[in-house]
């Protein structure tokens, strides 16, 4: 079993029918652009990917580790959620993320880097907001200055480039 991130599913080729691959809805959120959503959508349909939703203990068992190895801050909660899900499912990471490698290390949990297999898309982030869709930098903090929801990180991404 593998436990994917955002960046490890866009830098995949996509292609989930060789083994089993856990997400979290976190990840799930962050995929909508329209390609590759309808193609994960497909996977989770023909059970190659399962949808995880990480028990509070196993949330809880991350976050003092990550407090304890200085990584708290840099991780988002689809992160920790990430890590959870490898956690209670004894699953491998996998993710390029050198914070989320680094916990998971401390956790006692197996990881992979995708670079092995070659950069397919370049992934940036940026975050939207989720009234009316307005775009800011990965950097923006806070409400939408517009319309006053919240926004929300989201990963784009080239096409491929291999
Ligand atoms: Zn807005």
């Amino acid at each position: 079993m593998r436990v994917l991130d955002t960046s490890a599913i866009l830098r995949s080729d996509l292609d989930f029918s060789d083994g089993e691959y856990i997400i979290t809805y976190g990840v799930l959120s962050e995929l909508l652009e329209d390609g590759v959503k309808d193609l994960i959508d497909l996977a989770i349909g023909k059970n190659h990917i399962k949808v995880h939703v990480p028990g509070e203990q196993y949330k809880k068992t991350v976050s003092s580790k990550a407090y304890e190895t200085g990584d708290l801050n840099t991780l988002s909660e689809t992160d920790l959620e990430v890590l959870a899900s490898c956690l209670e499912n004894n699953a491998v990471l996998a993710s390029d993320d050198y914070a989320m490698q680094n916990v998971a290390a401390a956790l006692g949990i197996a990881f992979e880097g995708l670079t092995h297999k070659g950069i397919s898309r370049q992934v940036t982030w940026e975050r939207v907001c989720a009234g009316c869709g307005r775009k800011f930098e990965d950097s923006f903090k806070g409400v939408c200055p517009t319309c006053g929801h919240k926004t929300r990180r989201k990963a784009s991404y080239s096409e491929r480039i291999d």
